[in-house]
């Protein structure tokens, strides 16, 4: 890609530079001046264009590399890890390397975050994410483990209703909060349908085309029909009563995507007799990289 953005710029350097012997023979040394200045601006341009280019396409940092130890662990305690094959398991560590390198943990109360903190919340992103070609997380920059849950105005509340939380544009646009003990939970029972780690990070997949309206990134617009139907569908089923779904995915389209992926990456078979054309769109949709 970067190659293909320079030639319009080394064509137009090396055309401008080959007219000055001509223009020269000809003896228009004024309009070889201006050909002179011209190559000046273009090399000028392409330096600048090069910069925001570069600045805008690597902004990674080198990922942080995982420890025997931190292997292990995530062996002990993140069963989709697990169940991973090698060479699945090497892309997963990769995965949680880059996000803990890019993304700002902060355990509230803490001088610095717990390892395993950050192991369970580099996890619940790369799950979210898993099977995509593509895995950044927006504009996210910082996530902020709280000690308990929380309040709805994000104050700490040991009775507090809420345990995670993305948000969409103000101040905290780049943030997540989640409530460690509820973290923890969702990967210590991971046969309820239920883990607020990865149900975080399917908002924020939801959120990367720009809204957080049930509708994910990556869609084209004919699965874009089907999966709105699909959804409807499904909603109407949770609302009478007659559906595996938590409830909570009836309340909105967007907690419907977000429940209903954490349904999928948690308990997929369960899904699959449950919900056969549900899980086979999403199926689809989480494994595009395998197809
Ligand atoms: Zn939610």
């Amino acid at each position: 890609m970067k190659n293909k953005s320079f030639l319009p710029w080394i064509i137009l350097f090396l055309v401008t530079l080959g007219s000055i012997p001509v223009i020269l023979h000809y003896k228009g040394f004024t309009s070889a001046k201006i050909v002179g200045i011209i190559v000046v601006i273009a090399i000028v341009a392409a330096l600048w264009f090069w910069r925001i280019n570069t600045r805008k396409k690597s902004p990674r940092k080198p990922k942080v590399s995982l420890s025997v130890n931190d292997k292990h662990w995530m062996k002990e305690y993140i069963s989709f890890y697990k169940r991973l094959n090698k060479e699945d398991k090497l892309i997963f560590e990769d995965r949680v390397g880059i996000f803990i390198a890019n993304v700002t943990i902060s355990e509230i109360g803490k001088e610095k975050p717990e390892k395993e903190t950050c192991l369970y919340v580099a996890a619940s992103a790369v799950i979210a994410f898993w099977g995509l070609p593509y895995y950044n997380y927006g504009n996210l920059r910082e996530v902020l483990v709280y000690p308990s849950n929380f309040d709805m105005d994000n104050s700490l509340n040991k009775h507090g209703i809420v345990n995670g939380k993305v948000h969409h544009g103000g101040l905290m646009n780049n943030t997540m909060i989640l409530s460690l003990p509820a973290l923890v939970k969702g990967f210590q029972i991971d046969n309820d349908k239920k883990n607020v780690g990865i149900h975080e990070f399917s908002h924020l997949l939801d959120k990367s085309d720009g809204a957080i309206d049930g509708i994910p990134n990556y869609l084209g617009e004919e699965d874009k029909k089907i999966w709105v139907g699909l959804m409807r569908e499904a909603m109407e089923n949770i609302r009478n009563n007659d559906s595996t779904i938590p409830a909570y995915g009836g309340t909105s389209e967007a907690e419907f995507f977000a429940v209903v992926t954490t349904y999928y990456k948690e308990c997929p078979s369960l899904l699959k007799v449950k919900n056969r054309p549900l899980f086979e769109f999403l199926d689809e949709y989480f494994n595009q990289n395998k197809k």
